[in-house]
């Protein structure tokens, strides 16, 4: 039984000021922190709202009709993304993706990716853009997205059993009707398409055999997460994660894999491909092998709060800045100053406090600060 908690969300205006310091200096595209990690990627969070109830995710006894969901004022608009997201590529963002709660449930989300897709990196290349669904309304979304300029898309799938799937989204909904969202997703040209997996010991690991079959062959990459303890109120505890070398082990004895290099340097996945030249799957450890030396992801919530990790409990708020007639360079050297004194590094440093947190240490939940 998951405990009823009111997972925090910042209060109008309450977040951490952000510090634009008194000597302005012009944006670069090489923002550091205080570990020397870069900033290059950026998640938006564009709803805290969601169709589905998965049970690590938005259990249904906490996310329920009292639950008190962010009002229309209270979320950045679609002018108010962009004008960010742009001054964040002006310092090196290069990655954007946009997820929630689900960012397809954001009304005429096609006009902000259109919006988006205008905006350049420091090296004049258009941003990859990109976006994490649990593809219930892909089906009907796909071709908007794609003309609007979404580059690469996210599925999330837990399982191909029906029974195990509706167990874990928790609203009944169908697996059928993803994967017809996913063929959607590819009938209007969308290339790279991923799909994550949730693993969570002794509810669907007996699923990862039959996900990577499907998977394998047809050019979708299946990306299976541990599950991790990110918010206050999905009851995480370690008995429940599944170490990826055992989800590795579990495939390499059925379909033989060797590893292979990142693509890039902070890439979260590891790769691994299929010796019969299929395809690959990826591996998302934070759990068990911490990736935070690497990490060059800001978190924007849906309300415009600046985390610096998905599992902070304290956000900046750059939506005041926004609302506050600051200037782009001034929102450029808060960010600036925000990454620069950043010197987070959870996963690394999980400890006990985590499966039973005090009210003083409670996380921010995943729907709200953008999976
Ligand atoms: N609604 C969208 C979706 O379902 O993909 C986007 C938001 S969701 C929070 C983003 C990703 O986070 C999904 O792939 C989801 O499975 C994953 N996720 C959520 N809670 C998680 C947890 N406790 N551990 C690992 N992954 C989690």
């Amino acid at each position: 039984m998951v405990e009823k908690v009111i997972p925090i969300r910042i209060d109008e205006g309450k977040g951490l000021v952000p510090s634009i310091g008194t000597q302005l200096i012009t944006p670069h595209g090489r923002t550091q922190d205080t570990r020397g990690r870069v900033l290059r990627d950026l998640r938006i969070s564009v709803t805290d709202r969601c169709n589905f109830r998965c049970t690590y995710c938005m259990p249904k006894e906490v996310f329920d009709q009292n639950y008190p969901y962010l009002a229309h004022q209270e979320l950045l608009s679609f002018e108010e993304i962009t004008r960010l997201t742009s001054i964040f590529s002006s310092l090196g963002v290069e990655k954007i993706r946009l997820t929630g709660g689900e960012p397809l449930l954001r009304k005429n989300l096609e006009i902000l990716i259109e919006m988006l897709a205008k905006i350049h990196t420091t090296d004049g290349k258009p941003l990859d853009l990109t976006l994490t669904t649990n593809g219930s309304i892909l089906r009907k979304k796909a071709a908007a997205l794609k003309a609007a300029g979404l580059q690469r898309l996210t599925v999330s799938l837990d399982g191909l059993n029906d029974d195990v799937f509706k167990k874990m989204n928790d609203v009944d909904f169908p697996v059928e009707d993803v994967l017809d969202g996913i063929a959607a997703a590819q009938e209007v040209g969308f290339a790279n398409i991923k799909v994550n997996m949730v693993v969570k010991k002794g509810t669907n690991d007996h699923e990862i055999i039959a996900m990577a079959k499907h998977f394998k062959g047809s050019g979708i990459i299946l990306r299976f997460i541990e599950f991790m303890d990110v918010g206050s109120s999905n009851g995480w505890n370690m008995e429940q994660v599944l170490p990826s070398k055992e989800v590795i082990a579990q495939i390499n004895a059925v379909f033989p894999l060797e590893p292979i290099d990142a693509n890039y340097t902070g890439e979260v996945a590891q790769r691994w491909r299929y010796l019969d030249g299929s395809g690959e799957v990826g591996l998302i450890s934070s759990v068990t092998q911490a990736f935070c030396h690497e990490c060059t992801r800001a978190r924007i919530s849906t309300d415009g709060q600046l985390y610096l990790c998905l599992f902070a409990n304290e956000g900046f708020d750059f939506k005041s800045l926004l609302r506050s007639g600051s200037s782009d360079l001034e929102i450029a050297n808060a960010i600036m100053n925000t990454w620069a004194q950043r010197n987070d590094h959870y996963s690394e440093i999980r400890g006990s406090q985590t499966a039973n947190p005090t009210a003083g240490s409670r996380k921010v939940e995943m729907s709200y600060i953008g999976g």
